[in-house]
């Protein structure tokens, strides 16, 4: 059922409402069978600028417009995605190999935030402070800061970008957006949608090429006031540096190495099932997925019995055939660094439960899901984020011991633990150091309107996904009338 889009493919670069074409053209390759879905534009440096120019122009009028007009413009992008969602959905899983519920389902979502932030529109709410005198009124406003750059990783083609994009629009910023290379077409596509929906010229605009030159760019323009990034730590770390001549506030949601706790009085059947959808949901390429689990002792012979039966249930192909369970990985060279780490992972003493095995005979970039065990909480497996299908297994004595594991790592995104001592579950939100926790449910579970952000190296404090992203997108005025 391998179908195709109907796209005009003559540019990616979108400055002022115009589709603008660039001196080279670059192919995507469709993970799954490496067929060339099609090309995108590489945009100069003096189109970048250009773009960050238009925003600027745009911004004097954009943030005029009262907050519940800026909403109706949501809520027509609203509409347009509910209308265009299975070309969106299939040309994400054309780019980047994710099974086609899943590229729903994160239309889903970028529906879910248009509604969610459009409500902004009505409260985003100052404050009336007390004066010291009679004769005065003192107020205290949210003002839009000008133009954010966005830059987006190619894992969820959409939604990452939505909530950083909407949540300029409805606070009154504009935007210039940088999705990640491997995902440019649906980045037109969605960019195409708020554009019919009538998001004025100039307010939103999209650059496509390599992060590493264009970045450069949108981080350190005077003009750019905002940098919203998601994607690795390594290039967050850079962003931080380069945004900072210039002050900009920069938001950064990065990387993971998020564990499941098995306790055990755990429901051994929900764990698995978690485990399962967490970890090889998006083939492991989240920054949410399960990447370690961390079992006690008295319970292990039996989980790993289950999780054994319910990984051979999963059927690896291309994400368009309704029958697969987990697509292809992105590209060649994330394969090669999985293949790599799971090669270090057995060179350090992990043993190999299940899987292990990259599937070329399958036509694409394909990997089995993985599952390690014999893991010590050091190994580099227990460490490093793999982006891949890869789960390592790390035997625990007792809780304290399950937590300690948990938090010895870098990185602070999400947690699970499994267990039906209340006492301890309620113990656990309290022990465990990361931004999301879970108590029986996977490490991929996040909701719409719920704080959203990594602790240590998983971000730098900012949230996303909640109101608390207009803490990011305005700037507070406080104003003093004497009359
Ligand atoms: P990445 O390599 O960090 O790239 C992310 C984006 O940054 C891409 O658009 C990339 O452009 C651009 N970029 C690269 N170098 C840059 C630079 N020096 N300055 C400015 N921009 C630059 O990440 P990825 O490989 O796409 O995605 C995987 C990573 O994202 C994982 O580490 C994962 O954990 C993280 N992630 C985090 C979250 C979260 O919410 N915490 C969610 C999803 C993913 P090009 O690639 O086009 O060159
Ligand atoms: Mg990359």
């Amino acid at each position: 059922m391998v179908t195709s889009v109907n796209l005009a493919l003559h540019s990616t670069v979108f400055i002022n409402g115009e589709w603008i074409s660039g001196p080279q053209e670059n192919q995507i390759v469709n993970p799954a069978n490496k067929e060339i879905v099609g090309t995108y534009t590489v945009a100069t440096k003096e189109q970048v600028v250009e773009a960050i120019h238009s925003a600027q122009a745009a911004f004097l009028t954009w943030k005029t417009v009262p907050l519940p007009e800026r909403a109706k413009v949501l809520q027509a992008i609203i509409v347009n995605l509910k209308n265009r969602k299975e070309e969106l959905a299939q040309m994400m899983t054309l780019e980047m190999g994710k099974v086609l519920r899943e590229s729903q389902g994160e239309i889903d979502v970028v529906i879910q935030t248009a509604e969610y932030l459009s409500g902004e529109g009505k409260r985003a709410i100052g404050e009336v402070i007390p004066s010291n005198f009679d004769n005065r009124v003192i107020q205290v406003v949210r003002e839009p800061i000008g133009v954010v750059s966005c830059i987006t990783p190619w894992n969820f083609p959409v939604s990452l970008a939505a909530y950083k994009i909407f949540a300029a629009l409805i606070s009154g910023n504009t935007v210039v957006w940088k999705p990640a290379s491997e995902v440019a077409l649906s980045a037109k596509v969605l960019t195409d949608i708020m554009f019919e929906a009538g998001v004025p010229k100039g307010v939103l605009n999209l650059v496509t090429g390599p992060g590493s030159e264009l970045g450069q760019i949108l981080t350190t323009h005077k003009l750019v006031k905002i940098v919203a990034f998601t994607g690795s730590t390594e290039v967050g770390i850079a962003i931080s540096k380069a945004a900072s001549d210039t002050l900009k506030r920069v938001s950064l949601e990065l990387g993971g190495k998020n564990a499941v706790i098995v306790l055990k009085d755990a429901d051994l059947e929900k764990a698995v099932e978690g485990i399962v959808q967490s970890a090889f949901a998006t083939s492991g390429q989240r920054c949410t997925a399960t990447s370690r689990v961390i079992v006690e002792k008295e319970v292990y012979a039996n989980f790993m019995e289950q999780l054994k039966q319910k990984i051979q249930q999963m059927t690896l192909g291309n994400g368009l055939n309704p029958e697969t369970s987990m697509g292809p990985i992105v590209h060649e060279k994330q394969l090669n660094s999985i293949e790599e780490d799971v090669r270090t992972a057995l060179d350090e003493g992990g043993e190999l439960f299940l899987g292990g095995n990259r599937r070329d005979e399958l036509g694409g970039f394909y990997y089995e899901p993985t599952v390690i065990t014999n893991v010590q909480r050091d190994h580099t497996i227990a460490q490093k984020e793999v982006f891949g299908p890869v789960v390592a297994v790390i035997q625990v004595d007792s809780y304290e011991e399950a937590i300690e594991v948990n938090n010895n790592t870098e990185y602070g995104l999400s947690t699970s633990i499994y267990t039906q001592n209340l006492k301890q579950a309620m113990q656990a939100t309290k022990d465990i150091e990361s931004g999301l926790v879970y108590i029986n449910s996977g490490t991929s579970n996040a909701e719409m309107g719920v704080a959203f952000g990594g602790t240590k190296m998983s971000g730098n404090g900012h949230r996303e996904v909640s109101h608390h992203v207009l803490d990011l997108m305005t700037e507070w005025k406080s104003v003093y009338i004497t009359y």
